[in-house]
């Protein structure tokens, strides 16, 4: 068993390279074409960030603003483009993976990462601490890719200009980064914890209840919407850089939950650096594709 460790970390340590710096601002400068060219792009994920652009209301709105090239979702032929705008969703999980989004961010003047996937690796990185052989239950009939490498948020390649968080992101933050983004505004990320905007905060928290509830680590601005289904915070949004990760699982260790399951419920949404920092152990590479060969319908 993978034991917890509880010595405080280094901030970049615990967060990754820069995937958790903060969304950020967004140039003001806004697009320099009438209708500026944008893409979209998917790695390995749900696709579930994208869809949640393909079902917003004011998607006939927005595409009246935008030039958009690549969008594989609504497009029969997408193009190869210079992107004024470049939305990536997906956790890299392959080398040829990380080729194409170098390109993507070559051709791009701005880059924002979309969802959990690419903002922290999301739930892909998990695979980074499942042995093959077990993986390989749950991989249908499917083959390892040859070229398989860790799965990373994009920020381990790339630098990204603004981060959308959640799992799936929010259409309301969408919209909203994109209409600034067409006036030439800034959009300013909300700070702080989900705990800001809950309405259990006090006497009412769920950690009174001895709940597991990972508000008061995570990117706070989806307006506590779990919480007020009665549903405690999994940490969708991510890990915020200021998270104090050895006091909630000190916490947790309190109530009698065991290590591995505090380090898969704080990890499942950190990526692989909060489990990292938390002492869980990748699984060998060269392993992995050892226990690959074998475990391969
Ligand atoms: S962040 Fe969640 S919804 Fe978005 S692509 Fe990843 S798994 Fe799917
Ligand atoms: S988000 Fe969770 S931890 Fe934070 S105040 Fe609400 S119930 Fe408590
Ligand atoms: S409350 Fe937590 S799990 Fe729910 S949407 Fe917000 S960040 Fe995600």
């Amino acid at each position: 068993m993978t034991s917890v460790n509880f010595k405080k970390r280094k901030k970049e340590k615990m967060v990754g390279k820069k995937q958790a710096v903060g969304s950020g601002k967004i140039p003001s400068s806004g697009p320099q074409r009438a209708k500026p060219v944008v893409g979209f792009f998917s790695f390995t994920c749900c696709e579930g960030c994208e869809f949640t652009v393909l079902f917003l209301d004011e998607l006939p709105e927005l595409m009246e603003k935008l030039d958009i090239q690549h969008f594989h979702l609504i497009k029969q032929k997408n193009k190869d483009a210079e992107f004024d705008l470049a939305f990536v969703e997906g956790a890299i999980t392959t080398k040829e993976e990380a080729r194409k989004l170098k390109r993507i961010r070559s051709q791009s003047k701005l880059l924002v990462a979309l969802g959990a996937c690419a903002c922290y690796g999301g739930i892909p990185a998990m695979l980074n601490f499942i042995e093959n052989k077990e993986l390989g239950k749950y991989i249908y009939n499917q083959q390892m890719l040859s070229d398989s490498i860790e799965a990373q948020p994009i920020a381990s390649f790339v630098k990204v200009d603004y981060y959308m968080y959640g799992c799936p992101i929010l259409k309301k933050e969408f919209v909203d980064f994109v209409s600034n983004y067409l006036e030439g505004k800034e959009t300013t990320p909300f700070e702080g914890p989900v705990c800001r905007q809950c309405p259990r905060r006090g006497v009412n928290c769920f950690l009174r209840e001895k709940k597991v509830c990972l508000g008061a680590l995570t990117h706070g601005g989806c307006n506590a919407v779990c919480i007020k289904q009665n549903i405690p915070c999994i940490m969708c949004r991510g890990p915020l850089e200021t998270a104090n990760f050895p006091a909630e699982a000190a916490l947790f260790k309190s109530w009698g939950l065991e290590e591995k399951d505090i380090i898969g419920k704080l990890g499942k949404f950190g990526g692989q650096n909060v489990r990292k920092s938390m002492g869980a152990k990748p699984a060998d590479a060269k392993e992995k594709k050892e226990d690959d060969k074998k475990t391969r319908p």
